[in-house]
């Protein structure tokens, strides 16, 4: 069973000596607070909760799942304690805004704290992180008295947040939403509607769950342009904030899924149930594109937990499980066999872990800073900001989730047959780690987002703001060690704006070319993307063994496994590029008719 432990000296090392997040911080109004000593205070904090509540929860949770019966959920045993813990110890008020009750610490503190408690228990993390979004929702969007009745608490964390979008005919189109909202008299609205898949929709964690529910006015407008955003309580709330009666929204059913069993994922119906609008009519859809951002980049690291904690669990039975000698003569003598680690192939996967998860982490920590930075600054700083995080969000999310799965697989394999059995704890990561590919946008819907919005739709602007970084980066570092590793980043830099602009030729003769090339771009953009990463961090590493400062072999290391990624794994957007220029006749001449006989 993989027993959680932080990775703190990675952290940090991503924190402060990659992205210097003291310096960031001093440099941004209102984050003065967040020095590097209190930044790690809380993280030794977060990793003692996410090791010692969470951690052991996190496989009986898998086994016992979630009790639906007669409209009510009962979360595992130890999942309603450890969120009362949570709540005491003031975690949800972590990045919250201090005039609402929060600590107003940067949202990429909270990133890293729940980098820690998904990777001990992503199904736990689910409850709290649903939250985040409503709180989000409401920051942005809400009025002074939506603010006071509802931000409050879920800041507090005494109610929890729901995202209430899906319908069983719509997910990725939201613009075929049909839950509808009848203005009242008193200023409410009915919504009545049947909401599916929503995770946290019921539960026995909090006294109220806040839903933020999309809905259609009467005179709406069809399409997306139609859609608007409410709040809708479980238990209605008086004016002075004391809980009212029940409000008409009921959970029927809970669904029984692959993974995350321990998060409930609920049907939700809404009969003519009490809701307020948040922000202008219709602008529904607008007002959830503000924490979407977040949403997405909670995903991702939902990828770097699953590959992390496979790592974790079998990097431990690689050192453990004997089998066979090494192809190079015996490396445990005294054994009757050599560990697994010494073989080449367990360690190109171990590598390959290692590799992702590492990068994976400098990626989303510097995205979550974008958004700080967007929160925090002004004028070109902000905007510069906003339009890196609107290139890399889809990126992160749709490649960090593909390329965890491929990691939580490969933990999998380390451990052979004993893999595939549930004790071990090995398959219950592949099996949660799925659904990422899925929510918050499927990899395709990231894909199109990326090269038609993103690329296409901003004339290739937002990715001159990221690839003149790369450029910044490799004119600055030009230090002989890692020469070869800036060299090929700055290759790569080029041939990702040639085929950008290929598919954006191809695409304006046949729209169908940007949705063939979709994916295989992403997943080409992302390898490039973590490149750059692997290049700053080996530029620091490479830094540090030159100012030989003490014990050197923690940077030795990322030295090791930049070169590993850049000489095993950046190579796939070989076959990433070959496909994308292909074109799209090889997927759209075969008539439908002709795909079974
Ligand atoms: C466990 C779980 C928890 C969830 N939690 C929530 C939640 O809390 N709140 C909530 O509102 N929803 C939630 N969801 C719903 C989730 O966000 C949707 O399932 C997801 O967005 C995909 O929508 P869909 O299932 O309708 O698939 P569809 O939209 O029907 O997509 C089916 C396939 O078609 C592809 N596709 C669709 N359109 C295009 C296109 N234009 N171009 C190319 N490919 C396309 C998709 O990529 C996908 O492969 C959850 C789902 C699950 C399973």
């Amino acid at each position: 069973m993989p027993e959680y432990k932080a990775p703190l000296r990675d952290m940090q090392f991503v924190m402060h000596e990659v992205l210097d997040s003291e310096a960031l911080y001093q440099s941004l109004p209102g984050y003065e607070d967040a020095t590097a000593d209190l930044m790690n205070a809380i993280v030794d904090e977060g990793a003692k909760f996410a090791e010692n509540v969470l951690s052991p929860l996190n496989h009986s949770g898998d086994e016992e799942g979630c009790k639906w019966s007669d409209g009510e959920v009962k979360t595992p045993e130890g999942f309603a304690a450890a969120y009362q813990q949570y709540v005491e110890n003031g975690w949800p008020a972590l990045p919250a805004d201090p005039n609402y009750g929060g600590q107003g610490m940067p949202a990429f503190l909270g990133s890293v704290v729940s980098e820690m408690i998904g990777t001990a228990n992503w199904s736990w993390g689910m409850y709290p992180g649903l939250s985040h979004g409503a709180v989000n929702t409401l920051e942005a969007h809400g009025d002074e008295e939506q603010k006071q009745k509802y931000l409050t608490r879920l800041i507090e964390g005494t109610w929890t947040g729901t995202m209430c979008l899906t319908e069983s005919h719509c997910g990725s189109d939201l613009g075929l939403l049909r839950t509808k909202a009848e203005p009242q008299a008193d200023g409410s609205y009915a919504i009545s509607g049947t909401k599916i898949f929503i995770s946290a929709g019921e539960h026995d964690m909090a006294e109220n769950i806040v839903h933020i529910v999309l809905a259609r006015l009467p005179d709406a407008p069809e399409g997306t342009k139609g859609i608007s955003l409410f709040i809708v309580p479980k238990f209605n709330v008086n004016a002075d904030g004391s809980l009212g009666e029940r409000n008409a929204v009921h959970c029927d059913s809970i669904e029984k899924k692959m993974g995350i069993k321990a998060s409930a994922t609920c049907v939700m119906s809404f009969d003519n149930a009490k809701g307020y609008l948040i922000g202008p009519p219709n602008k529904g859809l607008a007002c959830m594109f503000t924490f979407m951002n977040t949403a997405r980049i909670g995903t991702a690291i939902q990828g770097l937990a699953h590959g992390e904690l496979s790592y974790q669990g079998a990097l431990a039975y690689a050192k453990d499980r004997l089998s066979m000698r090494s192809l190079s003569g015996p490396k445990n003598e005294n054994g009757p066999a050599d560990p697994i680690i010494v073989h080449a192939d367990v360690r190109r996967m171990l590598l390959t872990q290692k590799a992702l998860a590492e990068g994976s982490r400098a990626f989303i920590y510097f995205l979550a800073q974008q958004g700080d930075i967007v929160h925090a600054a002004d004028g070109d700083r902000a905007k510069k900001a906003d339009d890196l995080l609107a290139l890399l969000t889809p990126i992160a999310k749709a490649f960090i989730t593909e390329t965890g799965f491929e990691s939580a697989n490969h933990g999998v394999q380390v451990f052979g047959g004993h893999g595939f059995i549930s004790e071990w704890g090995m398959e219950q990561i592949v099996r949660d780690a799925r659904i990422s590919m899925l929510y918050e946008g499927t990899t395709g819907i990231q894909a199109l987002d990326l090269i038609g919005r993103k690329v296409l739709g901003s004339g290739g602007q937002l990715l001159l703001g990221f690839t003149s970084l790369i450029e910044e980066f490799c004119g600055a570092n030009t230090d002989e060690a890692i020469a070869p590793l800036v060299e090929t980043l700055g290759k790569y830099k080029d041939e990702w704006l040639e085929l950008s602009m290929k598919i954006g030729e191809a695409a304006m003769k046949n729209p169908d070319e940007a949705g063939a090339a979709a994916v295989d771009y992403l997943m080409y953009s992302g390898y490039v993307t973590l490149a750059y990463f692997w290049a700053r961090m080996a530029a620091v590493a490479q830094a540090k063994i030159a100012a030989a400062e003490g014990d050197t072999s923690f940077y030795e290391a990322k030295l090791m496994t930049a070169q590993f990624y850049f000489d095993r794994l950046l190579p796939r957007t070989a076959a990433h590029k070959q496909a994308l220029l292909s074109g799209a006749d090889n997927l759209m001449q075969l008539p439908e008719a002709m795909f079974a006989f």
